[in-house]
């Protein structure tokens, strides 16, 4: 079991935060996967992130161990990579966000936006070229599909790429970028005569800049950019040569989204444990504040909800890796589950009073997080249109 566990009071019968035996659903590999990345996110995260949350900075001194344990592009198989089933993956995007959504926000872009998409459309050259030196944390990558002018509607871009010989001219911008300044390679996707494409902007190539968005409160062990082209110069080698219109860029978001259906179930988890353990110690009116009603129904509520949002996300990947997931599936999972979380780190903030407003404890970091992965990957409205239009047949985006 993860660290949060060993949290948990001595007389239950169950495990609190693994109320149906989920474990028991899981592997050996899988639930080694769970330990190793759990007991990375003790030892040598936490001790940093709160912090790196505080100053406003990324624990960029945790790549290499990152690399280390194979979590950069775990799905993939070859070029260096771990080659680890979906649930796996999902399973370190539950245990990297118990540490910080910030964390797992990093290794979602580079191993779903950016590896994902050289390996699914790149060319043989570009997989050789990235792959390996992505797996090993050599080079970091980001993604860059939303512009500043409507990041749920992405068909308006203004990014545009010229052909211009061999080479294409690439013109625009882009907004609220992870990872943007500290990558290396930069998959963007711009309007051309074809429709959307994707290539691989190199961060030294001449007009690519970025600029660092401060003043967040909100996934602040993180770096979030804005990416600026003026007249870049990019060989048709960095072209992905295997897809063409936005079903591109939708494609490498349905894996992301993926992922966040599992991270935000850590950060709940995270809350959740805080908050019991806390109205388990906390004295007033002469008894502790978990033997009050109200108390003890909204850490009922919390579990029950971390429970569902857990048999979800394991049936989600366990379709995935059959190959039978579908994207509004992928929708409903998101939604429900940084939903689950936002509602249950709210809830622990406001169960720990005074305390919760400080980063001593986690509610707040989490709470103040997750804000950002409720609106990106799609914000909830755009996933609960996703779902009407399944079930209705209608668009009403
Ligand atoms: C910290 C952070 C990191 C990010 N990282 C990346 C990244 O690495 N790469 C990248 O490309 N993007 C990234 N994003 C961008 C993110 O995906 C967008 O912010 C998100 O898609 C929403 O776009 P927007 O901010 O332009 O909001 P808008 O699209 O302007 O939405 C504003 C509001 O309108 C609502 N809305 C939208 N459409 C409808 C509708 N049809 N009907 C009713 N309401 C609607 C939305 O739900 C929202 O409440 C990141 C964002 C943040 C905050």
């Amino acid at each position: 079991m993860s660290s949060s566990s060993a949290q948990k009071p001595s007389t239950a019968a169950l495990d609190p935060v693994d109320l149906y035996d989920v474990r028991d659903l899981l592997s050996e590999e899988e639930l080694m996967v769970r330990d190793t990345v759990a007991r990375f996110v003790d030892e040598r995260a936490l001790p940093l992130i709160p912090e790196a949350f505080d100053t406003h900075r990324f624990p960029a001194e945790l790549i290499p161990e990152i690399a280390a344990l194979g979590l950069f592009g775990s799905s993939i198989e070859g070029y260096d990579c771990a080659g680890m089933n979906s649930v796996c993956y999902g399973l370190i995007c539950q245990e990297l966000e118990r540490g910080d959504s910030g964390l797992r926000s990093f290794v979602s872009v580079q191993s779903s936006l950016v590896m994902w998409p050289i390996h699914r459309y790149g060319s043989e050259a570009q997989k050789q070229r990235w792959l390996p030196r992505m797996a090993h944390g050599d080079v970091i990558g980001c993604f860059g599909l939303t512009e500043a002018h409507g990041g749920s509607d992405p068909a308006s871009m203004k990014t545009h790429a010229r052909r211009d010989g061999d080479d294409w001219i690439i013109n625009g911008s882009k907004m609220w970028i992870t990872n943007g300044s500290i990558a290396g390679v930069a998959v963007v996707w711009a309007q051309t005569d074809d429709g959307v494409q994707g290539f691989l902007l190199e961060a030294e190539m001449p007009g690519f800049s970025t600029h660092d968005i401060g003043r967040k409160f909100s996934l602040r062990a993180s770096i979030t950019s804005e990416l600026y082209f003026d007249n870049v110069r990019v060989p048709d080698a960095n072209r992905l040569p295997g897809v063409c219109g936005l079903k591109g860029p939708l494609s490498c978001l349905t894996q992301a989204r993926y992922g966040i259906s599992w991270g935000p179930i850590g950060a709940a988890i995270a809350c959740f444990t805080t908050a019991l353990e806390y109205a388990r110690e906390r004295i007033l009116f002469g008894r502790p504040m978990a033997a009050t009603q109200t108390v003890q129904r909204r850490l009922a509520d919390m579990a029950r909800r971390i429970t569902t949002a857990q048999l979800l996300a394991l049936q989600l990947g366990r379709l995935k890796d059959q190959g039978r997931m579908h994207p509004t599936q992928v929708s409903l999972a998101k939604w429900n589950n940084v939903r689950m979380a936002l509602d249950i780190a709210r809830d622990a903030r406001d169960l720990l009073g005074g305390a919760g407003i400080t980063t001593e404890y986690c509610p707040i970091r989490h709470m103040l997080n997750l804000e950002s992965v409720v609106t990106y990957e799609g914000t909830q409205t755009v996933h609960e249109l996703a779902l009407g239009r399944e079930l209705t047949g209608i668009s009403a985006f």
